[in-house]
C-alpha cells in the first residue's frame, strides 16, 4: 500500500474494525462472556476485492458472502491471500456445487435436499463442509429458514451427511420494535440451539447478529456475528 488512497482506505478499515471488535468486547463483557468466543464475520457482499483487501490487512481474516458468481470472482482477485469464506445467502440446488467447492462454510441450510448436494459435491480433498442450518423464528413465509418445528427432524438427516459438520444454527429475525423484542427472537434460536443439544447433537455455533442488532445476539449467546455495513458501509446494491 503505496500511495494515498490505498493508506486512507487501510485506516478507515482500521477503524471501522476497532469500532465493531469494540462493541462486541462491550457486549461480551455485559453477558459475562469471554470475548474471544464472539468471531467477527465480515459480510462483503456488494463491495469489491479492495475493501476485503484493507479489512484483511486491518486483520479480519473472516469474510461472508451471500451471491454465489459474485463471490466467486472476489475470491479469484484474493486468492493471494488466506482468508476463510463463508457462503451466508440462500442456497439454489442448482448453486450448490460452486458454493462447496469455494467455501468453508454454509450458513444458510434449511432443506434436506440440499444439505444432499452439498454433501454428495464436497470435493474428497476438502475438509467437511461446516454447515449452520438457518431456522425462521419470525414466521415470515416470504423469508429462508426451516420452521421450528421441522428443525429436529433436518438435524438429525443433516448430522447423518457424511461431507457435512453440522455446527449449530443460523437466524436472521425481522426487524424488532426495540432492544427487548430483538432479544427475544434472538433467545428463541438459543432454546431451539439447546433442544438441539439435549437431544445429542453436538453443536457449538450460533450464528446471529448484523450490524444493528449484534449486542442482543451476544446476550443471547451468539458465536459469530455477520456484520456488513458497520464494516465496510451502506451498501449500494447497484454495484453488486
Ligand atoms: C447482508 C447480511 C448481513 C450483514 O448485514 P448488515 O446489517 O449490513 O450488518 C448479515 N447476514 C446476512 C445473512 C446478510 O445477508
Amino acid at each position: 500500500m503505496d500511495n494515498g488512497q490505498d493508506t486512507h482506505e487501510l485506516e478507515a478499515a482500521v477503524a471501522r474494525l476497532q469500532a465493531v471488535r469494540t462493541r462486541i468486547v462491550r457486549a461480551s463483557g455485559e453477558a459475562g462472556r469471554d470475548p474471544a468466543t464472539v468471531q467477527l464475520l465480515a459480510v462483503s457482499k456488494t463491495f469489491g476485492p479492495a475493501a476485503v483487501r484493507a479489512l484483511a490487512a486491518a486483520g479480519q481474516g473472516a469474510f461472508g458472502e451471500n451471491y454465489v458468481q459474485e463471490a466467486l470472482e472476489k475470491q479469484r482477485a484474493l486468492a493471494d491471500l488466506p482468508l476463510v469464506w463463508h457462503f451466508i445467502g440462500p442456497i439454489q440446488s442448482n448453486k450448490t456445487r460452486p458454493i462447496v467447492e469455494n467455501f468453508a462454510w454454509a450458513h444458510s441450510v434449511d432443506r434436506l435436499k440440499v444439505a444432499e448436494r452439498l454433501s454428495a459435491q464436497r470435493p474428497p480433498g476438502l475438509p467437511r463442509l461446516h454447515v449452520c442450518l438457518e431456522v425462521n423464528v419470525s414466521g415470515e413465509a416470504s423469508k429462508g429458514g426451516v420452521a421450528p418445528a421441522e428443525l429436529p427432524a433436518l438435524a438429525d438427516a443433516v448430522a447423518r451427511l457424511p461431507a457435512l459438520r453440522l455446527r449449530g444454527l443460523m437466524a436472521i429475525p425481522a426487524p424488532a420494535a426495540d432492544a427487548a423484542a430483538q432479544r427475544a427472537a434472538f433467545r428463541r434460536v438459543r432454546e431451539l440451539f439447546d433442544a438441539l443439544k439435549a437431544r445429542g447433537h453436538d453443536l457449538d455455533t450460533l450464528s446471529m447478529g448484523m450490524s444493528a442488532d449484534l449486542e442482543a445476539a451476544i446476550l443471547e449467546g451468539a458465536t459469530i456475528v455477520r456484520v456488513g455495513t458497520a464494516l465496510f458501509g451502506e451498501r449500494n446494491y447497484g454495484n453488486a
